[in-house]
């Protein structure tokens, strides 16, 4: 029988592919965003402690009260607005959950859904099986900065959302407040909701400030913001996220949640809400953790002919390797893992209508001695590349 798919262009998610790849070829992975080094073992010890007391039956579904109530108390410290725990926090599992239980809730047959490439990869997929199309509206190089004027230009009555992200995966570039206010004044008056990916709140390079919806009133009201303790607590395998939304937008969202995956494990979720309760500032050093990981790769690759465009947060930085080869990033990408063995992400990958380009991202969020490794070998493989290309010009 023939089988009709619902995403005929989705494959498995280059992060997965990459991963899988690396581990077989033994590869120092920069590819998918997770942290090779261990989580805090209190909140190893908190999950277990939660277990033998046998929290291991259904959570409430919107996600366990201690944890939202947690997380009101955690927001509080990071933003202006006043959050309420029962009506407004709603834990998911992980942020991708809650940005595809958002979608379904939000967007439905025929809306448009404005995303900005390069985007990330799993918002296009939720619109669709939402029955939504997305129009994809490129981040202007090579800073990545929003043209709100463009954005402007595709709005129309069938636009319902827009679904925002920053520090943004994969371009590592933020929204300043600028951003927000041009952001407030386009939405004024219009029926269209943000989804706003905030996974990296806290992971900013420099000693930036975050800009989230948060901070904006006008925002806030029409907005789903999403945020991740994988990300804050450096855990990717708890899988728990949460969304935060005015009542009414989150009620709607707990309807998909609910028959989507219902509820999340029990036991990290209480572990989270006793973790935040021990350390109410946790998150607070990440910029200083990660620029100081962000740095190391920046002078490990200093003079090697790799280029690194500022970045600003995110688990991750760009190289630009246009000095050391013409191919275009998935070729150079595929190359640098079975040459050098170092597996990346190419940023193509992340365009409807990707422009020609010579970036690779790379994951920061590694050990000293794998971000060593890993530079080490891309510094070889450039200079070999570099060879070449000089062999080839004087033959
Ligand atoms: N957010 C992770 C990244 O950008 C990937 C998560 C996943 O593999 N789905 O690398």
């Amino acid at each position: 029988m023939a089988f009709r798919s619902k995403l005929p262009q989705v494959g498995t998610t280059i992060f997965s592919v990459m991963s899988r790849r690396a581990a077989e070829l033994g590869a120092v992975n920069l590819g998918q965003g997770f942290p090779d080094y261990d989580i805090d073992p209190r909140l190893g010890e908190l999950v277990h402690q939660a277990m033998r007391e046998g929290y291991n039956q259904y959570a409430p579904m919107p996600g366990l009260p201690q944890l939202r109530e947690a997380i009101a108390a955690k927001l509080a410290r990071s933003y202006p607005a006043q959050v309420d725990p029962e009506l407004e926090i709603t834990i998911t599992l992980g942020a991708t959950e809650a940005i595809f239980s958002a979608v379904q809730a939000l967007v439905a047959a025929g809306d448009e859904v404005v995303v900005f490439d390069p985007a990330y990869d799993s918002y296009d997929p939720a619109v669709r099986l939402a029955g939504g199309a997305c129009i994809h509206v490129p981040l202007q190089p090579p800073a990545f900065r929003y043209d709100w004027d463009r954005v402007a230009s595709v709005l129309s009555a069938r636009t319902r959302l827009l679904i925002i992200n920053s520090p943004h995966n994969p371009s590592c570039t933020c929204l300043t407040a600028q951003d927000l206010a041009a952001l407030a004044q386009l939405l004024r008056g219009r029926e269209i909701y943000l989804v706003a990916d905030e996974v990296y709140e806290h992971v900013l390079y420099d000693g930036r400030a975050h800009h989230g919806v948060l901070s904006v009133p006008e925002l806030r009201e029409r907005s789903v913001a999403v945020f991740s303790f994988g990300k804050t607590l450096q855990a990717t395998g708890l899988r728990v996220g949460y969304a935060v939304a005015p009542a009414p937008l989150s009620a709607e969202l707990r309807k998909v949640h609910q028959f989507n995956t219902f509820t999340i494990p029990t036991a990290p979720q209480l572990a989270i809400a006793r973790y935040l309760g021990e350390r109410p500032d946790c998150g607070e050093h990440l910029g200083a953790f990660f620029t100081a990981k962000r740095d190391r790769l920046i002078a490990a690759l200093a003079g090697s002919g790799l280029t690194l465009p500022p970045a600003q947060g995110s688990f991750f930085q760009l190289i630009d390797y246009a000095a050391v080869s013409p191919r275009p990033d998935t070729e150079f990408a595929e190359e640098l893992l079975l040459r050098a063995r170092v597996a990346s992400i190419p940023l193509s990958v992340f365009y409807q209508h990707p422009p020609p380009m010579t970036l690779l991202r790379l994951c920061v969020a590694k050990r000293d001695a794998t971000l060593d490794e890993g530079a080490a070998r891309l510094r070889e493989f450039a200079r070999t590349r570099r060879d070449a290309a000089t062999a080839r010009s004087s033959a």
